[in-house]
């Protein structure tokens, strides 16, 4: 019998003979299609546990499994297989090989939260998102995304100093990631702001550049960050078991 529905189906566990022949009728090729059992034995039964320790990751045991996230998903619009829906269903069946075989395609979400108003449960789907990258990422399956890369600069910025400079938080981006200033589109918007933003502000942005100003008496805010992040990132290397 044909398959009609070889997209629902591995391709790594459909197999053909290139000449078979059975009773004496010819069945090579795609007439001699069979579907290997598959067997999954290697289940993290910790897996959702992981997700839901990383922050945005939180309610995903609320998850019913409607589809509502992945029908207004951006990204999926584009690629069916970006589906936040599945990846939730495969995380809380502790089903890590699975969810693994899609390693490459899961940091792209874009952020647009989409997902996260069509979702009836609350599940904040977007964070899921971010949490099941930045778990890949801590178990060494991805390199680090681009976005983490972001946020890790942006908060640098924040408990060094209390304050953000936009123009900082961008150079230090293009730098870390290996992207040159000159891009038309970073000049194009510079030089957008220079035509639009009064003189002073544009002195001061440019200084504040070079010598980064702190927010007044902001050491003991500081310091309670630090302590907090410092626990948080301990809880998080204990549950997913890494090395410190
Ligand atoms: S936030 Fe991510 S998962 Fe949600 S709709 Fe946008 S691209 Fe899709
Ligand atoms: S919309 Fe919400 S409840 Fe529905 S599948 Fe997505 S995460 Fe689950």
């Amino acid at each position: 019998m044909p398959i009609h529905e070889k997209s629902l189906i591995r391709p790594e566990n459909l197999v053909e003979h290139e000449e078979l022949v059975i009773d004496g009728v010819d069945v090579s090729g795609h007439w001699s299609t069979f579907i290997e059992p598959r067997a999954i034995t290697d289940y993290n039964e910790n897996l959702q546990e992981e997700i839901a320790g990383l922050a945005g990751g939180e309610f995903i045991h609320r998850c019913w499994q409607c589809g509502s996230c992945t029908n207004a998903c951006t990204v999926n619009g584009l690629n069916p297989d970006f589906n936040p829906r599945y990846w939730i269903y495969l995380i809380r069946m502790g089903m890590e090989s699975e969810l693994l075989l899609d390693k490459d395609i899961i940091w792209q979400c874009v952020s647009c939260n989409k997902c996260t108003y069509a979702c009836p449960r609350d599940v904040n789907p977007e964070g899921v998102m971010k949490a099941t990258a930045h778990w890949l990422e801590l178990k060494g399956h991805t390199p680090k995304p681009p976005s983490m890369i972001f946020d890790e600069g942006f908060s640098d910025q924040v408990f060094k100093t209390g304050k953000i400079e936009d123009g900082l938080v961008l150079r230090q981006f293009m730098s870390a990631t290996g992207q040159k200033l000159t891009q038309n589109w970073l000049v194009a918007l510079v030089m957008g702001l220079v035509k639009k933003l009064p003189l002073t502000m544009l002195t001061r942005l440019g200084l504040a550049t070079f010598f980064h100003p702190k927010t007044r008496d902001w050491g003991r805010a500081r310091s309670a960050i630090e302590e907090y992040v410092t626990e948080k990132e301990t809880q998080t290397h204990k549950l997913l078991g890494l090395d410190k």
